[in-house]
Order: C-alpha cells, then sequence, then structure tokens
C-alpha cells in the first residue's frame, strides 16, 4: 500500500517514487533524454518569432531547470506545478504580495521562524499591512483575530523551535467560516518546512497553500537555499508567477537542480532523520540534566493525539514526526552555552533539516530579532536548544550529546540514570561491533 495515511486519496503514489520520478503518472522518457534534469544555465531564449508564445523567454520568468523542481514539488502534494523562489523568505513575502495590499490584515500563528516574524513587523507593518500574532494551537482565537481586512492567515506547523502543533483541518474549517460571512476566501498558508509532504500534507488537511524553505529537508543538504509555494488554486498561481515576474525572486538553475538532486531522496531521508530524532528524544528525555524535552513522538508530547492524527506514516507504517527536538537544560542559559561549546560531532550553526546534526540557541540566532517577550510567550526561553537531528548513526549523535551534557552540567551523573539499552558506559565508551541482524 501506498501513504497508508493518505485519506484523500489511497491510491496516490508514494512518495518515494514521485519524489525521484517527479510526476505522479510518469510518462516513458523519450530516448536519449538524459536521466538527470540538467542545468540550463542561459538567461534568454530565442524567439521563434515577433510577438509569438514559447515555453521560455526570460530566466527571471521560467526555466526549464526551475519547471522541473515546480514539478516534482507540486507532485509531492498532488497539485499542479509549484512556484519556486530564490529563498523561503522569497517565496513567503510572494505570497503575501499576491495577496495582500495597505489596509489589509494577516492573521499569523504566534509561533513562527523569526525570519517570518521580522518580515511581518519591519517589512509589512511600514507597506501598511497590520498583522496579529494568536496562537494558533487554538483555533478559537484564530477566529477572533479575524477582520473584515484579513486576506491571509498564516501558520507553521510544527512551529520553529517549539514544536507546537496548529491543528490544519479546525484552522481551515475558522477560515471557511469567516470567509462564509465575509462573502470571500480567506486563505490558510501552512509553512510545511519542518515536515515536507513527507510527513504532512496541508492541502489534504484544507489548507490552500503550503509554504516552504526548500533550504531545509527538501535540498537536506545545506548546499542551496530555496523556496517554493504549493497550492491548488490556478488563480493564485497565475498570481503568485506574475508577482514572481515582477519583484524577481526566481530560483536560480544551480540551486534549483541541487534542490532537486536533493528531493530525489527526500522521503528516505525524512524516514531516517525520523527514526534517528525519536531515538535521541527519548535518550535526552532520560537524562537528569535536561528539564524538558519536545518531540511530537514522545509519550509526554502536549499534543500526542493531534500528531498522531496529523502526521503520516511511512510506507512501512511507523509515524513519522521529523528530525527537530528542543530541550531546556536544568542549567538554564549558562549550561546551554558550556553544551554549545562542547559537543564536536553536533555544529553549532543556524540551520535545521539538514544531513548533519545541527543545534541552534534560538534566542540569539534564529529568533534574536523577535521582541523578548514575543518570544519568551511562545516558549522560546532563553536556555532552550534546538536540535536537528541528521542521518548519522544516532549512537554517535547521542554519544556527543553526552560527552557535551556532562561537560555543561554541575549535577553528578549516575550510569542507572540512564534508559534502558542506552547506558551512559555504551554512550560515552568504544562500539562493539553487531551482526546486522540487531541492527535497527
Ligand atoms: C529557514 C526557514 C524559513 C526561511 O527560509 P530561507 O530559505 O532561509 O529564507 C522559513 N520558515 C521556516 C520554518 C524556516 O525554517
Amino acid at each position: 500500500m501506498s501513504n497508508l495515511q493518505n485519506r484523500f486519496d489511497p491510491h496516490a503514489p508514494d512518495p518515494r517514487t514521485v519524489a525521484l520520478h517527479g510526476r505522479e503518472s510518469p510518462q516513458r522518457r523519450p530516448a536519449g533524454q538524459p536521466l538527470v534534469t540538467p542545468i540550463v544555465q542561459s538567461t534568454t531564449y530565442a524567439q521563434g518569432e515577433v510577438g509569438g508564445e514559447c515555453a521560455h523567454a526570460y530566466s527571471r520568468v521560467s526555466n526549464p531547470t526551475i519547471d522541473e523542481l515546480e514539478s516534482t514539488l507540486g507532485a509531492l502534494e498532488s497539485a499542479p506545478p509549484a512556484v519556486a523562489f530564490s529563498s523561503g523568505l522569497a517565496a513567503e513575502f510572494a505570497l503575501m504580495l499576491a495577496l495582500v495590499k495597505a489596509g489589509d490584515h494577516i492573521v499569523f500563528g504566534g509561533s513562527l521562524y523569526g525570519g517570518t516574524v521580522r518580515l511581518a513587523q519591519q517589512i509589512l507593518a511600514p507597506l501598511g499591512v497590520e498583522s496579529t500574532f494568536v496562537d494558533a494551537t487554538r483555533p478559537e482565537r484564530v477566529a477572533e483575530a479575524i477582520t473584515a481586512g484579513t486576506r491571509l492567515i498564516f501558520v507553521e506547523s510544527p512551529a520553529n523551535p517549539t514544536l507546537e502543533l496548529t491543528d490544519i483541518a479546525a484552522v481551515s474549517a475558522v477560515a471557511r467560516r469567516a470567509g462564509g460571512l465575509l462573502g470571500r476566501e480567506i486563505p490558510l498558508a501552512v509553512d510545511n518546512t519542518f515536515h515536507t509532504a513527507v510527513i504532512q500534507r496541508p492541502l489534504d488537511l484544507g489548507a490552500d497553500v503550503s509554504v516552504y524553505a526548500t533550504t531545509k529537508h527538501i535540498d537536506g543538504h545545506s548546499s542551496a537555499l530555496g523556496g517554493a509555494v504549493v497550492t491548488r488554486n490556478e488563480a493564485l498561481l497565475t498570481r503568485l508567477r506574475f508577482v514572481r515576474k515582477a519583484t524577481g525572486g526566481i530560483q536560480t538553475p544551480f540551486n534549483g537542480w541541487l534542490t532537486l538532486q536533493g528531493i530525489r531522496t527526500l522521503p528516505l531521508r525524512i524516514r531516517e532523520h525520523s527514526r534517528n530524532a525519536l531515538e535521541a528524544a527519548r535518550w535526552l528525555s532520560g537524562r537528569p540534566e535536561v528539564s524538558r524535552v519536545i518531540y511530537p513522538g514522545l509519550e509526554m508530547f502536549g499534543q500526542r493525539e493531534l500528531a498522531e492524527r496529523q502526521h503520516l506514516c511511512s510506507s512501512g507504517g511507523e509515524r513519522l514526526h521529523g528530525g527537530v527536538i528542543a530541550f531546556d537544560l536544568k542549567g538554564g542559559v549558562p549550561a546551554a552555552k558550556r553544551l554549545l561549546a562542547s559537543v564536536r560531532l553536533c555544529v553549532l550553526v543556524e540551520h535545521v533539516g539538514a544531513a548533519h546534526t545541527l543545534l541552534t540557541h534560538p534566542a540569539t540566532m534564529t529568533h534574536a530579532d523577535v521582541p523578548r517577550e514575543q518570544r519568551e510567550r511562545v516558549g522560546v526561553t532563553d536556555g532552550l536548544i534546538r536540535l536537528s537531528v541528521g542521518l548519522e548513526d544516532p549512537r554517535d549523535v547521542i554519544a556527543d550529546l553526552g560527552r557535551a551534557i556532562e561537560a555543561s552540567s554541575a549535577i553528578e551523573v549516575t550510569t542507572e540514570g540512564s534508559p534502558a539499552g542506552l547506558q551512559t558506559k555504551q554512550v560515552i565508551g568504544t562500539r562493539e561491533v553487531r551482526p546486522c541482524a540487531v541492527t535497527r
């Protein structure tokens, strides 16, 4: 069976196949066609005749490499070709330019990527677009915030970096009800960067738009910035392409090509990230120095029921919750700083969703431009650490974290305090040889 949770179309092809072939129903390739999409590194294209129609005229408008990227991104969500941009924020900004003008209003979920908050407060507000930030984990708060001028609802689930989930189906119902009263649609956009279509299909849950920083999991190799908007609304697609042509945020052919190469293995990587993160989250939650672990795959996760309902399964039937974990140390900011200074394998960076395991200190990095009071209200405390678990052997990641946590903490650690199967000794010690049969 293909993707187990695709309730809307149980016969939809598995994302592993779509990611490789770029379409839901692949056609036989013409003889001699390259297997890997070529990079068309040309700014412009010969035209047949004055005023004639041609597939491509100028690469700010469209490009054959970007066409392939866009059809693949769309196919992953059973949608028409996406609109690709040079970065995630370029995609977000184009979406907003396509939908709002001075005097309009946007309702944002309260927990968002810091750059999205900066875009709203420091770019859109001076242009006359008003924003309200609400706790989107409570759909009634979204309903209360909608005004006669609301033209867009924008949420992120899981939210960065606190991993709060928004019930996309419930917020979509709110948007439809309010739109019915106002006599026009209020589009719901979901920033699906953390999960990608492999774990979460916002359009199937009633959202109108999925927005991506392809920079993260979709490229996955930390080599290409990029963004995309996916929607099944043809009028909005046309408008987005016009905004892109008019403002110039299209993805470059080379970055588009790198992103395509990343997409080919996206479903496999997401499954592995999810497995590795679950292992690391379980280990962290057994550590005495750690005061809080947030990961949707843990039993203790506050929105467990929603996580099980909203997140998809792999074809093997395991529920996927992504590679990102957030945790707090009992020792607060000083301990967090010591941990971040002590890791060797995990890398301290402003990034997430990569093949390498990454650590971020949101308060001083991704969310440095978000006002402290707003940041703390959504749980981005000074001591919070974001861990993006990569594709290494998770035992090596855990060993590195174990070493760094011990270096960072004044608390005495006892071997008995560790969870079953992951004794501190094993974590720190040398690796024993295991036969294949017992690997995961
Ligand atoms: C990184 C990120 C963005 C912005 O993407 P860029 O490519 O860096 O502009 C937007 N949303 C989320 C959730 C992100 O993680």
